[in-house]
């Protein structure tokens, strides 16, 4: 945000770009853990047996969304969002989740809310789940925990799509829906600092 005037770079361009701003560029090995090899070589002999390839449908109950976000309200009424994601399990090569593209996995915005999303990313990036958030605030006038409700518990369940979000609002409350079985997640406000794993 302050070293370019744009708002998303991808490919080799934004590799470029993250070394001039003095990223390390590490070998593709660096990356690998044998945890997430195993659960790719799961998911690609199940697939193989039911003659799929390349499916994004997460069949396997071993899988786990591995994105990490976090949203934040400063104390001069700011607020940000961030996502960061390996993506999904079998994706097809350069296939592009939600969490980089504004709107989708990740939006922010002082006059209402910040939104991180997790889950299966086509439907997010589908149904636009974290500008989603934002324009229902702001043009229903809906409350943080009626927006996110809404489209976690609403809309995704019925197209199908699995996950949830953790946000702020600009007053400071919090929500964290997801439809998923559970979503690890931690927060903290004045007086309270909590983790959680399962529905409450
Ligand atoms: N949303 C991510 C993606 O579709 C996956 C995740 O949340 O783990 O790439």
């Amino acid at each position: 945000m302050e070293k370019s005037s744009h708002v998303l770079l991808s490919g080799r361009g934004a590799e470029e770009f993250a070394v001039e701003n003095g990223f390390e560029k590490v070998d593709p090995k660096w990356f690998f853990t044998q945890e997430r090899w195993n659960t790719l070589q799961k998911t690609l002999s199940e697939e193989k047996a039911k003659g799929k390839t390349g499916a994004l449908e997460q069949t396997n109950p071993d899988y786990k969304y591995g994105t990490v976000g976090c949203v934040a309200l400063d104390q001069q009424g700011n607020l940000a969002a961030g996502t960061s994601t390996g993506g999904m399990t079998n994706k097809r090569w350069n296939r592009l989740g939600d969490a980089p593209i504004i709107g989708a996995g990740t939006y922010a915005s002082n006059d209402a809310c910040a939104v991180s999303c997790t889950g299966h990313g086509e439907y997010f990036i589908r149904y636009s789940v974290a500008h989603d958030v934002w324009a229902r605030m702001i043009y229903a006038g809906a409350s943080l925990a009626e927006a996110t409700d809404a489209i976690i518990h609403k809309k995704l369940v019925e197209k199908g799509g699995e996950g949830g979000l953790i946000a702020v609002d600009k007053d400071g409350n919090i929500a964290q829906p997801f439809n998923s079985e559970g979503m690890y997640r931690g927060w903290t406000k004045p007086g309270e600092r909590k983790v959680a794993i399962f529905k409450e």
